[in-house]
């Protein structure tokens, strides 16, 4: 009988969270032999691929790259990327410390390059299920992280830890929610949909309405002014204006590691009531330029006296319908005048932001061992999942805990840190049993053609 591998971490998810963890075990001397591995729904490492628009900034400094605030001298700095590059003299006379995403992306895919050997590629977690501990009563010893790859096959391992870092995932309001995909693309498919829904630059006009107040939505407005001459956008936004992204010294200390402490401390009300009082540093915001830029575009369409684009202030979206032509039509209310209209679209963009509850769902398996621990968001400081004292594995949750850790949560403000505190706790609790097999060579079709296979 084959004897099953069990790791001591499996990380589901591999973006800017677990990739900076992979990167924490990989220089810590004490983690070298642990087994770990990290599951990605991708084929390839990406960061947001489908927001990658050419000229969009970071909205961090990129000295909170991957590790720097933890070890500057770390071989994955992004300043060591771009001297390996052989930009940084060139980088250094741009005067700035907000690249754009798009080399920031190029960064984070060196880095992953160097981890490949970790990562299963193309795969996506669909559950997980308890592994109940040889002779120990009704104990929990391990997880089984069940996966499906893109040929439809299922693969299993088993582990004694998960880091679980999926992200976000596209939040459709209500509203839109019966329209169906067809020409309703969220901005996190913007780049990889636009072009198929609004055709090409010559060919017939089309309507594009874009929904959302964000730093999302206004790039996607302005891209669309862009390169489709043959758009015409209207930004429908609920406020009353475009509203400034808060990035000044003293409130941009609330993604300090540090603060991290400070928020965790707090009564739970107190927690939400911080982190309301500084939303406007991330929710419904826009970068300052950005702002100026949208404005004197509509400026100059008043100059010329061609009027293309819309900013639609103060709107409530009512209802939208599917008419029979394939169109959409939006029921929209002027919150100032109570005035309610029908406008049709040929195409929406939903900028409407991202939920973060995917790791409620993805471990549902477990559900009935853990207590109110899921239900409430029940996590420790150093992010493990607060389970019963039968329920031996440790589960960290790594971006979807703004409620308990403040809103550095969901960015990349506090990765490296964050990923060192994991590891900390992770070897702290690793226990050495003999029956561990460690450093597992990677051998992903350890048993194949089968429906399911165990793998490595
Ligand atoms: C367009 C955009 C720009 C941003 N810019 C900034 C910025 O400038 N600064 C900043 O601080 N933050 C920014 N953010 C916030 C963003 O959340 C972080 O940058 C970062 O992506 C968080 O990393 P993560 O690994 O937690 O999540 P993600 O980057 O979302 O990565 C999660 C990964 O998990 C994978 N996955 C999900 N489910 C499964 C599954 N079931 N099985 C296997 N794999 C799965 C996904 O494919 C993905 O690769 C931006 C967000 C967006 C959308």
């Amino acid at each position: 009988m084959q004897r099953e591998t069990v790791f001591d971490l499996i990380g589901v998810g591999f973006g800017p969270s677990n990739l900076s963890l992979a990167v924490r075990l990989a220089e810590e001397a004490g983690a070298a032999d642990l087994a770990h591995c990290f599951i990605e729904r991708q084929p390839e490492f990406g960061w947001h691929r489908g927001m990658l628009l050419d000229d969009c900034r970071m909205q961090i400094s990129f000295l909170k790259d991957l590790v720097t605030q933890r070890d500057p001298k770390s071989r994955f700095t992004f300043i060591n990327y771009l001297f390996e590059r052989g930009r940084l003299n060139e980088f250094v006379n741009l005067k700035s410390f907000y690249p754009t995403r798009v080399e920031f992306h190029d960064y984070l895919r060196w880095v992953a390059d160097a981890f490949d050997k970790r990562v299963h590629y193309g795969e996506t977690v669909t559950s997980i299920e308890p592994v109940h501990a040889a002779g120990k009563g009704g104990a929990i010893g391990s997880l089984r992280v069940f996966s499906r790859d893109g040929e439809g096959r299922e693969w299993q391992r088993v582990t004694r830890a998960l880091s679980v870092g999926v992200g976000g995932t596209a939040q459709v309001p209500e509203a839109f929610a019966a329209l169906g995909p067809h020409n309703v693309v969220h901005s996190s498919s913007y780049l990889t949909s636009i072009e198929r829904v609004v055709g090409k630059p010559e060919e017939a006009k089309k309507r594009v309405a874009v929904i959302g107040a964000g730093q999302s939505a206004a790039e996607v407005f302005m891209d669309l002014s862009r390169r489709f001459a043959h758009v015409d956008a209207s930004l429908v936004i609920r406020s009353g204006a475009l509203k400034p992204a808060d990035d000044s010294p003293f409130v941009n200390e609330i993604f300090n590691p540090a603060y991290t402490d400070v928020v965790y401390a707090q009564p739970k009300d107190a927690r939400r009531t911080l982190i309301e009082g500084f939303r406007d540093t991330n929710y419904a915001v826009v970068d300052r330029p950005l702002i100026e830029q949208i404005y004197e575009m509509l400026y100059l369409q008043t100059v010329s006296d061609e009027p293309r684009h819309r900013l639609l202030a103060n709107t409530a979206i009512e209802a939208a319908m599917r008419t029979a032509n394939g169109q959409i039509e939006l029921t929209m209310r002027d919150r100032l005048t109570g005035h309610a209209r029908a406008e049709r679209f040929d195409a929406l963009v939903l900028a409407t932001g991202y939920r973060r509850d995917t790791h409620i769902a993805l471990l549902e398996g477990l559900a009935p061992h853990l207590g109110d621990a899921l239900a409430e968001g029940n996590v420790a400081r150093d992010y493990r999942l607060a389970t019963p004292g039968h329920f031996k594995p440790r589960i960290y949750l790594q971006g979807c805990c703004e409620d308990s850790h403040g809103l550095s949560d969901t960015l990349l403000s506090v990765l490296a840190l964050r990923s060192d505190e994991i590891a900390a706790s992770l070897l702290e609790h690793a226990t050495g049993d003999e029956t561990i097999s460690r450093n597992p060579a990677r051998q992903k079709n350890g048993v194949s053609g089968g429906r399911m296979a165990f793998a490595l």
